[in-house]
């Protein structure tokens, strides 16, 4: 039995099979090379290898994942077998020196860039494709297994295809088409979440970025184990929503996969190969805990009232549609802070109108008669969509994100807003804009909405009023909450920035979790403050930071007078019950 520490991301158990998630490493170094010919000959090998594993690949595919998933490796080959490409990676040797895998990375590159300039969107998605061909022959250069997780020897794991195309000509390299009937990038999205025998699994990986995170089936994942993320990271904050136990920081190993471990998430340690004594206590307490949660189920349907009869709105923080299911479960009497961000960093481009309209409607319709409120866009940071075409910034937490975007580029936001509008027809939906720093960008961000209303109403579309509101987590929205409360109906207090901007802290810095503290009396002032300023001027102030959920605080900030709290649905009867315990 092997034990490792790290942090703690939700108390809660895990036992079951460990499965390694592998990215795939990115850097090719360009090296010089005196003799071309024989690095031809390394890479015309390469090519062979790399044609055989896909040949194996379509085999198994065929097998496993039927015709449609199987055309992707089939796609795969030809492209590898095509000439231009070939042509194209031995040109680059020959003429600059250098090694087949640089060759073979600016080759995919170039043809990458080809496909992603195209209008066609069927070819602009090829060019994730080229990519992972010139990925599959680096790793082979490097002599190794590729980690396509479908032929991962030891992994097993299935992956599923997110759509399925049409016949398509997929070898436009050259201009030339060969046509095959090709199915998906599915590998960008890589779900690879289950074991050969369907079992969920214990999730490790060296990171999980939010996209990745959002795009895993909950179903199918006991616990996230990662090396690297920090408590406070988006990551961090989906797997609390999706009420699944992670831990962080932890020097995963390649040999642990497959094998039997138990997530602690009381105490951040992990386990691996348990001795029986150590299993079957563990085993225990996840029952206990079960029962637990049992005795919490039966605050289900109670109000969240003290005992004098002071009531507190109690809503859920979402990421997506898939999270209403535990809203539900876990009896949220609204939404309280949807972060609609996850549709944008879960599509390939900007999602329509029409999508986030179908989604939007989708959360106020299974919330019938309670108040959903979506924020809108806060991208940046470490929330990021390549197609947004983001410039890297060297501080991003305080750099282009969220509101700051959308004023710049106000064609998102009226996108957003006309579909936000629009399902507010269906349910009772409120806005809410993040990262404010001023009364003008609230101005601004009115005029938008309003200009929105009045075009929906001159086109005849249906649509619905909605209450307006701005999150609270910059110091000065804090300092000006008095003259932005005359502007809003609501304030929610986003204790995760609150906190990283009062304190100067990055929230994703991992070397300064012991004094990233939410508890500390500035943040405690700060919202002492927003709520007094927010009562004087008519604005309902809510908390859907994470410190919301943190029962430890909810009698100070009832007695503080805070209107309503929104946690992960998880979150929501323990913060129930600590409201019912109060005087
Ligand atoms: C916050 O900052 O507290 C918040 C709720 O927003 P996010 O965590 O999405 O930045
Ligand atoms: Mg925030």
């Amino acid at each position: 039995m092997e034990q490792y520490t790290g942090k703690s991301i939700l108390e809660k158990i895990a036992i079951g099979k460990v499965y390694i998630y592998k990215k795939k490493e990115s850097s090719v170094r360009r090296e010089h090379v005196d003799d071309v010919d024989a690095e031809i000959r390394r890479f015309e090998t390469a090519k062979t290898v790399a044609i055989d594993q896909l040949n194996r690949i379509c085999r198994k595919a065929l097998k496993e994942v039927g015709k449609d998933n199987t055309a992707i490796f089939e796609a795969h080959r030809m492209i590898l077998e095509d000439r231009e490409f070939a042509d194209s990676v031995c040109r680059i040797i020959r003429e600059q020196n250098v090694n087949a895998e640089y060759a073979a990375t600016m080759t995919g590159d170039h043809f990458s860039a080809i496909f992603a300039g195209m209008d066609d969107e069927y070819m602009k998605a090829r060019a994730a494709d080229v990519k992972d061909i010139s990925e599959r022959l680096v790793s082979v250069l490097r002599g190794r297994e590729t980690d396509t997780v479908l032929c991962g020897r030891e992994t097993n794991v299935v992956l599923r295809s997110r759509e399925t195309d049409k016949d398509s000509p997929v070898s436009v390299l050259c201009g030339r088409e060969t046509g095959t009937g090709s199915t998906v990038s599915v590998l960008r999205g890589r779900k690879a979440d289950t074991d050969s025998t369907g079992e969920p699994v214990i999730l490790m990986a060296d990171d999980l970025t939010p996209s990745e995170t959002v795009q895993l089936d909950k179903s199918k994942i006991l616990a996230f184990v990662t090396r690297h993320g920090s408590p406070n990271s988006h990551t961090a904050i989906l797997a609390r929503a999706m009420n699944i136990p992670a831990v962080i920081g932890i020097d995963i190993r390649d040999g642990w996969n497959g094998k039997t471990a138990i997530v602690d998430g009381y105490t951040g340690q992990v386990t691996i190969d348990p001795d029986p004594a150590y299993l079957e206590a563990m085993t225990d307490k996840m029952q206990s805990d079960a029962n637990k949660q049992k005795l919490l189920k039966e605050l289900k349907g109670k109000e969240t009232v003290t005992k004098s009869g002071r009531r507190i709105r109690l809503y859920a923080n979402i990421g997506g549609v898939k999270d209403i299911a535990a809203v539900l479960q876990n009896d949220g009497e609204g939404i309280g802070l949807f972060r609609s961000e996850f549709l944008y960093l879960e599509s390939d481009d900007f999602p329509s109108e029409e999508k986030q309209f179908q989604v939007y409607k989708t959360v106020a319709e299974s919330m019938p008669g309670k108040k959903v409120i979506i924020r809108t866009l806060d991208i940046g940071a470490d929330k990021q969509a390549d197609y947004f075409g983001l410039e890297k910034e060297d501080n991003p937490a305080m750099g282009y994100r969220a509101i700051r975007i959308c004023l710049d580029r106000p064609e998102i936001l009226r996108t957003q807003l006309r579909a936000i509008l629009r399902a507010g027809a269906c349910g009772n939906i409120s806005v809410m804009f993040p990262m404010i720093i001023s009364v003008q960008e609230v101005l601004e961000c009115k005029r938008i909405l309003a200009e929105v209303k009045a075009e929906l109403k001159s086109e005849g579309i249906a649509y619905r009023d909605a209450e307006v509101g701005i999150m609270i987590e910059t110091p000065a929205a804090v300092w000006i909450s008095g003259e932005l409360a005359r502007e809003v109906d609501f304030f929610s207090i986003g204790t995760n920035d609150l906190t990283q901007y009062t304190l100067a802290i990055d929230r994703l810095n991992t070397k300064l979790d012991h004094i990233y503290d939410p508890h500390h009396p500035a943040i405690l002032r700060a919202i002492q403050t927003v709520i007094e300023n927010g009562h004087k001027g008519g604005a309902r102030v809510g908390i859907c930071g994470e410190l919301g959920a943190d029962t430890t605080l909810t009698e100070t900030f009832v007695r503080m007078g805070i209107d309503e709290l929104s946690v992960s649905p998880s979150f929501i009867l323990p913060v129930r019950d600590a409201v019912r315990k109060l005087e």
